[in-house]
């Protein structure tokens, strides 16, 4: 695992403490609208992983395109 990779897995783990910590407030504060409100205030923001990461993808053996998708295939064995 490379130095980015590690500071990225910490990076997240940070964000999970901290989302964490916030919901836990929340709790303790009976407060289901106000965490109802902070969920609300990231919508939209997670759509980007819900798209393929690259428009065009590709079979390393043979070259063929194979569309929009998150990685492209080894062998034409991977690919009809
Ligand atoms: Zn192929």
């Amino acid at each position: 695992m490379s130095e980015i990779d590690e500071r990225a897995d910490a990076l997240y783990d940070s964000a999970y403490i901290a989302g964490m910590k916030a919901g836990w407030n929340f709790a303790v504060d009976n407060d289901s609208a106000g965490m109802q409100a902070a969920i609300a205030a990231r919508d939209g923001y997670l759509k980007v992983l819900a798209q393929p990461r690259f428009p065009q993808t590709y079979c390393s053996q043979c070259g063929r395109e194979l569309g929009p998708g998150n990685e492209g295939v080894s062998s034409c064995g991977d690919h009809k």
